[in-house]
């Protein structure tokens, strides 16, 4: 058989571990009625303006989509205040942090990331053959100050994970600011707001506004969250209109599909749903912070729709007690918290049953 040549930097990457579907747990554990707070998706189901829009579309599904992604760009242009010439597509905000791995990194370039943070930024900057330099959170926010230090003539790529998973924490805009205008013009600054909707307060001014100045930056957005779409695939990012005419060549021609394209559309539009969804986060995170404060459980505040307990003992055995209970949370191990687990808003009820299964595991 013919020898396959794999560069190290692919054959060393470990998959990246996503949440447990329901269905997986309920098969293993032979259980049913569990619920799922691991992987931060929206607990009130899809928008069902998109849902809707998706049943009108389903009729053409034998036509490829729009590669051009022309009214959902639109759209996007006209609520951002941005050209739609700086706006991309993507199957998930993910398939974007590919795109921007792809076209931008070579081998041994360097790429600052925070840590711990979303994992796929490390995957795909690997798998460039990029070399992911860490810098650690202090006092679980982003170290904006270690990031412009551990800059070098190396580095091409800092990601900004804003709010950061899994800590919740978020940047000022007067922070932000300060760090680009300390770091190199040219250098691409990569601002993942997956969670900025849920911010609460008025400190929340998206890098959208940095880059209608003309920061070389890149701003990922995703339906996945706040318009509940996670299942659907859909994000996108704003850049500068060279840098979306470089992703284009990289792209799949028609990485966003029909479906997709419609439903998140509609849900732009779905302002009542978009409305229900943060109330629904936002009262949930207060009554969980009031109960487990009741219960004497430290837990790290959030500005975002899941937030990190202390559970003060191994957080695998506690992410697997809790499954027996039927529910599936995250363990921080694998991001350097062996004692924390994650959890993300559910409704009511589901808040209501990981308390008590929390107070059943930890005893
Ligand atoms: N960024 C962050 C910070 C995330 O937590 C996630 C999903 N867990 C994503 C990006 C990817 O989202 P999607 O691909 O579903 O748009």
């Amino acid at each position: 058989m013919m020898k396959l040549t794999i560069p190290d930097y692919i054959s060393s990457l470990k998959p990246y571990k996503p949440g447990k579907p329901l269905e997986e747990l309920e098969r293993e554990y032979g259980i049913s009625d569990s619920i799922k707070l691991a992987s931060n998706e929206n607990p009130l189901g899809p928008s069902p303006r998109a849902l809707a829009a998706i049943r009108d579309v389903l009729e053409n599904l034998h036509r490829y989509p729009d590669g051009s992604g022309f009214k959902l760009k639109g759209k996007i242009s006209e609520k951002f205040g941005v050209d739609s010439r700086q706006v991309v597509l993507g199957n998930g905000s993910d398939e974007i942090i590919g795109m921007l791995t792809r076209a931008f990194l070579q081998p041994g370039d360097e790429v600052i990331l925070p840590a711990p943070s979303f994992l796929m930024y490390a995957i795909l900057a690997r798998s460039a053959g990029a070399v992911p330099v860490d810098v650690p959170l202090s006092a679980m926010s982003l170290d904006l100050d270690g990031m412009q230090d551990r800059i070098t003539s190396k580095t091409r790529m800092i990601f900004i994970c804003n709010p950061n998973n899994p800590t919740g924490t978020f940047i000022t805009d007067r922070d932000f600011r300060k760090f680009l205008e300390s770091i190199p013009q040219d250098l691409m600054v990569v601002a993942d707001e997956a969670y900025i909707e849920f911010v609460r307060g008025s400190e929340a001014v998206s890098s959208i506004e940095y880059l209608k100045s003309g920061r070389r930056l890149v701003t990922l957005r995703t339906f996945s969250k706040a318009y509940g779409l996670a299942g659907l695939r859909i994000g996108f990012g704003v850049m500068p209109p060279e840098v979306a005419d470089l992703l284009n060549r990289v792209r799949q021609p028609f990485n966003a599909n029909s479906l997709a394209q419609a439903g998140a559309l509609a849900a732009l539009d779905d302002t009542d749903f978009f409305k229900k969804t943060l109330k629904l986060v936002h009262s949930g995170l207060d009554f969980l912070y009031r109960s487990l404060d009741k219960m004497g459980i430290e837990y790290f505040p959030s500005q975002a729709n899941f937030f990190l307990v202390n559970v003060r003992r191994n957080a695998d055995a506690v992410f697997e007690a809790m499954l027996k209970e039927g529910v599936i949370v995250r363990s921080m191990s694998e991001y350097g918290f062996p004692e924390f687990i994650r959890i993300n808003v559910g409704l009511p009820a589901e808040n209501d049953r990981f308390l008590q299964a929390l107070a059943k595991v930890l005893g």
